[in-house]
Parts: C-alpha cells; sequence; structure tokens
C-alpha cells in the first residue's frame, strides 16, 4: 500500500505562561488517497517539567500483582508481604565469645597483680546445652554461640585469663553483663522482621533464609517490549551499509531494564511507515510496558504518537522542558500498557529512560525507592545552558578534598553515546539557571557502577 503524508505544523507561544506550544496534526493517506484516520492535535499539551512529567507517569502506574518464588531467585526482588520471624534467635542467652560464664560478682575486684581465680564446672559448647548452674566461685568454659548457663550474668574472653589445671585465673576485668547476645536479639518470634517493599539484597535474603522461607512471596516484574523506529536503522545481525544508522536504542534500553533486573524483549526496527509501525506497537501493546523510540518528534515521518492514537492510547504528555531528550511522550492503555516514546537521539533516549521509565518500572516492581541517588559535588568548570530546560550533563565524579568533584564526560551533543558510556551520573542543571561556575555545588543523579571505586579508600 502506497502511503503519503501531509503534516502541518504550527509554532506559537502560550499567552499566560510563555511556554512554546505547537499543533501538530498528521494525516496519512493510501494509495486511493482515502485518508486512514492517523491523526493527532497537541495545541493544548504544553511542555511537562521534569518532575510533572514524573508524579504524572507515577500516577498512572501502580505496583504489580505477587509471585511466590524461590529463596534463590529472589535477590534484588522486592518483598510483597511482611515477613514475621517464627522463633527467637538467639534462641536464649548465648556467649559471644570463647571465655568463661561466671558471676561478676565473683570477679568485681580482680586485677591482673591478685586475679579472681574460680572452679571451672563445664564445658558448654555451641549447639549443647547447660547441664550444671553456676553458683559462688564456680564458672564455665564457653564458646561463642553456646547458651550461658543459670546462673552467670558475665562471660570473660579467654584471652583475659589463665587455665590452671581446674581452676581459671581472671585477669581483666569486664563490664557486668558483657559479651552475652540476650536471647531474641536478632529476631523476636512472632515481631514483623520484614517489610513488604523491602528489596531483597543479601542481608535481607540472610534473614529470610533464617526465618526458613524457602519460598518468598515477591511482586512480579513487569514485561517490557522494546521497539526502534526509523528507516535509516540498521539491526545488529544486519550487514554493514554505510548509508545507515546502527540500532543502539534497543539496545542500550535493553540493557538499561537489566540493570533493574528486568529481561526485556526487543521487537526489532519498524520503519517509519504507519502500517509497519501500527503492527509493532500493536504487538507491543501486549506487554505491560512498551519502550518505542524514534519517530516522536514534529517531523513529517514521526508517526509514533498518531499510530499510538489510532491504537486507543491516551496519551497524558509528550514534552518535557529537559536537555536532552524533550520529545517523550507518555500514554496509557485501556489494558494498562504504559507507553512511553522516546526521542530517536540515543543519549536523550538513555537519559529519558533514567528519568522516567526507571523510577516507573520500579514502582511498578513494587519498589519503595524511585530515583537514582543524588549527591552535591563540586562543579569543576563552569557550565552554560539556556534556561528553561533542565539540563542533564554527563559527568564524571572523583574525590577531592571537600567530596566529590563533578566533570563533563565532554561533547555533549544529543547523539554523542560516548558522553553516556564515560558518564558515572548526570549533573543537574535546573530549569531556572543560565549559567553554573567552576565551584559552584551541583547536585549530581549516579548512576550504575558507583558503588565501587579503583583503591580501596580505607
Ligand atoms: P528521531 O527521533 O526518529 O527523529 O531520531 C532522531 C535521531 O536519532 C536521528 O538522527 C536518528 O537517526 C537517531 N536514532 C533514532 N533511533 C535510533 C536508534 N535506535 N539508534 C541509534 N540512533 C537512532
Ligand atoms: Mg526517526
Amino acid at each position: 500500500m502506497l502511503i503519503t503524508t501531509d503534516a502541518i505544523c504550527n509554532y506559537f507561544i502560550h499567552r499566560t505562561t510563555g511556554i512554546l506550544l505547537s499543533t501538530h496534526c498528521i494525516k496519512i493517506y493510501n494509495d486511493k488517497d482515502e485518508d486512514i484516520n492517523i491523526q493527532t492535535k497537541d495545541g493544548s499539551m504544553a511542555y511537562y517539567s521534569v518532575s510533572e512529567a514524573q508524579s504524572c507517569i507515577l500516577a498512572h502506574l501502580a505496583a504489580r500483582h505477587s509471585e511466590t518464588i524461590a529463596l534463590h531467585d529472589a535477590p534484588g526482588r522486592v518483598l510483597a508481604e511482611d515477613v514475621t520471624a517464627n522463633r527467637n534467635h538467639p534462641p536464649y542467652d548465648v556467649s559471644a565469645m570463647d571465655g568463661y560464664a561466671l558471676r561478676f560478682a565473683d570477679i568485681a575486684s580482680a586485677t591482673q597483680a591478685s586475679p579472681a581465680v574460680l572452679t571451672v564446672v563445664d564445658d558448654i559448647r555451641a549447639g549443647q546445652m547447660p547441664t550444671i548452674s553456676i553458683f559462688p566461685g564456680k564458672a564455665a568454659r564457653i564458646m561463642t554461640g553456646a547458651p550461658v548457663p543459670p546462673g552467670a550474668d558475665t562471660v570473660v574472653r579467654v584471652e583475659d585469663t589463665e587455665q590452671h589445671g581446674s581452676d581459671v585465673h581472671i585477669l581483666a576485668l569486664p563490664k557486668p553483663g558483657a559479651n552475652i547476645r540476650p536471647l531474641g536479639e536478632n529476631l523476636r518470634d512472632g515481631e514483623v522482621v520484614l517489610t513488604a517493599g523491602t528489596e531483597i539484597t543479601p542481608g535481607v535474603l540472610a534473614i529470610l533464609a533464617m526465618v526458613k522461607k524457602k519460598q518468598v512471596p515477591v511482586y512480579t516484574r513487569p514485561r517490557v517490549a522494546i521497539v526502534s523506529t526509523g528507516d535509516e536503522l540498521e539491526g545488529i545481525d544486519e550487514p554493514v551499509d554505510e548509508n545507515k544508522i546502527p540500532d543502539a536504542n534497543s539496545h542500550a534500553l535493553f540493557a538499561q531494564c537489566k540493570a533493574l533486573g528486568i529481561k526485556p524483549v526487543l521487537l526489532g526496527i519498524a520503519r517509519d511507515n504507519p502500517i509497519e509501525l501500527k503492527a509493532k506497537l500493536a504487538a507491543g501493546l501486549e506487554y505491560d510496558v512498551l519502550l518505542a523510540s524514534g519517530g516522536v518528534s514534529v517531523g513529517h515521518h514521526d508517526f509514533v504518537r498518531p499510530v499510538l492514537d489510532t491504537l486507543g492510547i491516551t496519551m497524558h504528555f509528550w514534552r518535557v522542558a529537559m536537555r536532552p531528550g524533550h520529545p517523550l511522550a507518555f500514554g496509557t492503555s485501556a489494558d494498562g500498557c504504559a507507553v512511553f516514546g522516546l526521542p530517536g537521539n540515543p543519549v536523550s533516549s538513555m537519559v529519558c529512560f533514567e528519568q522516567f521509565v526507571a523510577p516507573a518500572l520500579r514502582k511498578m516492581m513494587g519498589h519503595r525507592t524511585l530515583f537514582r541517588r543524588t549527591i552535591t559535588a563540586g562543579l569543576a568548570h563552569d557550565v552554560s545552558d539556556r534556561a528553561g530546560r533542565m539540563h542533564f550533563v554527563r559527568a564524571t565524579l572523583q574525590r577531592d578534598a571537600k567530596g566529590y568533584l563533578a566533570s563533563s564526560t565532554g561533547t555533549q551533543g544529543s547523539g554523542v553515546l560516548m558522553s553516556m558510556a564515560q558518564a558515572e551520573g548526570f549533573i543537574v542543571v535546573p530549569a531556572a539557571c543560565e549559567a553554573l561556575k567552576a565551584g559552584d555545588e551541583v547536585v549530581v543523579q549516579l548512576l550504575h557502577g558507583m558503588e565501587f571505586q579503583q583503591e580501596a579508600g580505607i
């Protein structure tokens, strides 16, 4: 089928807000010159700020259903139910040291020169219950984790003692009650020890193991589909054609999803052809989240939004006052699929993912922490900017005497992927700001890998 298009874009300044608005209407005709009814009008949609766009997205999404999975599959997932301890741990007062369990009153005046001398009446190992009570003048040899015998109230570590035959000499005085871990110090029977929404880190998993959760209730992960759009794109399995642009976005988005613990499905490349695009996007709507990159702006061949329109998607906004990445569309289907029309420029697509898609996916996975961690850093050099858009400058971070020093990764064009490949974070230049000076304190959003560094640093 032959397709012709007719696009009309008019820009005007909104009377009261001064924001740039556009009317955008694309009509598509088939070879019989029939209007096949793909059109959209955006005159009423102003630019959202980054936070308005985030709020709008999050307001349309909720944590998903839950499922039960094996404990060892649970790292990185989010608990969907509170977890209650099924026992006390420790189950009784236990020794925190290898040493001697005794009555503090018996050794209150001990010194190295004049040690207290007690008779050793028992030898208690971990996992063994004491059979003898400790009366005045007596002590029991005790291992770490072994139950403190009745009558004893303090443990003296072995390094502060000398054993002579059946006697022990106490050479140094601990505090009363020292070296005893009280019953239930770690877990209290019947108490909620982990709440729904907790991410399962190795430490959390250890607690789940202690309360015998071999099966763990977690939130489901959303199923994500990725589509790249553009006539110029060359798929990774296609031979190199110098006139084409290798598809980076599908793979970058794949990796960004993987970093969140989601394995998305790549639906491939859709050409800038409404029929093909419609088929691909319709397939993507079968998933919980559809990420389509490219074709979302106002060019004559940017069909993503009008095609989504024909697929019944409710568009909530489609532009954000940010740089890079302002042509970003967000909509939802009647079945609850969240659709992100991401900008085609690879850096823009990646930045938009971090600002909007990542918080959305984390919310759907049940996380309480949705946004990338921010720190403050000193700026290593001036950054000039146009006011009106929040700017995400790709940056590296070095330690300095005051904390961190942030430097731009160099050329910041939205097609310069090296700026992302080298980035440890984004310097956030607020929308109201025109210029920042070297030495200014700036907010930096941390990206992947910031948990690790080259030197131990301790
Ligand atoms: P668009 O938003 O479709 O106008 O694309 C903007 C720019 O991003 C164009 O230069 C495209 O060639 C480029 N681009 C779009 N999609 C991709 C992709 N999947 N991988 C790499 N570059 C892309
Ligand atoms: Mg395109």
